[in-house]
């Protein structure tokens, strides 16, 4: 069985954060490990406060499990403040060579709240280096590059920079904020310019209140897919079939966002 390392806060309502990601990656026939990066208070309404652990206890998590642990592969989410992204980044020298790693660089929750604070950025865009692929959502492209990405072109330009700025080896631009069809794109380093594949989305219909944790489960379930071998292209169109399923069946668990409904059919054991 693959081992796959989610380093990431969490999120007591199981919806997002840490507590989703293992769900997730156990649901893709992998074990998931978990080094907790911050603690929130939040019910499925708001989140109401944040807390990053102690920075240098996160390096330690990470040093102490990597010695008796090879994860095959490493999602990063929520890490709340620059301390913690720079420990995250000294702790990731001691992965073995060639592990993926799937940032998800959350810097807002859906209520606005600060997940990351904002002196972190520039911290958090030096982390794109080391990624195989980074998934950013509209307003996260937006607020670490500059461009207006809400159309078509404004993607590409934003993911060239990705790829060719911020050196991540490919980045997943979300298009679930997009005014119209919420295509995503994904853009792979290559000599000749970024290789560039465009997802068709759908807009599914589900309650106004929303859903919480997507984004915490596309890029765990890209994890998952790349530890088994999958090529990124692949990785990716597994997840993202896997969410819009969970969106379909999503559920409700309190007064606020409904959670992710996994279902058996794109569970998966290679
Ligand atoms: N809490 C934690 C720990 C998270 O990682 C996330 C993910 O973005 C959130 C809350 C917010 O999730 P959402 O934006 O889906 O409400």
């Amino acid at each position: 069985m693959k081992s796959v390392l989610a380093i990431a806060g969490s999120d007591p309502t199981g919806g997002a954060g840490l507590q989703a990601d293992l769900q997730v990656i156990r649901h893709f026939g992998c074990h998931g490990m978990g080094v907790v990066s911050a603690l929130t208070v939040q019910d499925t309404q708001k989140v109401h406060s944040v807390l990053p652990v102690f920075p240098s206890v996160v390096l330690d998590q990470l040093r102490c499990l990597v010695n008796d642990v090879q994860p095959d592969a490493v999602k990063i989410g929520m890490l709340a403040s620059d301390d913690v992204v720079r420990n995250t980044s000294l702790g990731l020298a001691s992965l073995p060579e060639g592990a993926p790693i799937v940032i998800d660089p959350i810097l807002f929750a859906s209520d606005g709240t600060a997940l990351l604070e904002r002196r972190a950025y520039a911290a958090l865009i030096e982390l794109f280096a080391l990624a195989t692929v980074v998934t950013p959502n509209l307003p996260e492209v937006e607020t670490l590059t500059g461009e207006d990405a809400s159309g078509r072109r404004g993607s590409e330009r934003a993911a060239a920079r990705f790829v060719e700025e911020f050196k991540s080896a490919a980045v997943l631009i979300k298009g679930g904020h997009r005014d119209g069809a919420p295509d995503d794109l994904l853009a792979i380093r290559g000599d000749a310019g970024p290789e560039l594949h465009w997802f068709e989305g759908t807009r599914i219909e589900g309650e106004a209140r929303g859903v919480h944790g997507t984004g915490c489960a596309l890029s765990s379930a890209i994890a998952a897919g790349l530890a088994q071998g999958r090529g990124i292209v692949e990785a990716v169109e597994h997840a993202r079939a896997f969410v819009a399923e969970g969106i379909s069946n999503a559920h409700v668990v309190g007064g606020g966002a409904q959670l992710l409904g996994f279902t058996t059919s794109h569970r998966t054991a290679r």
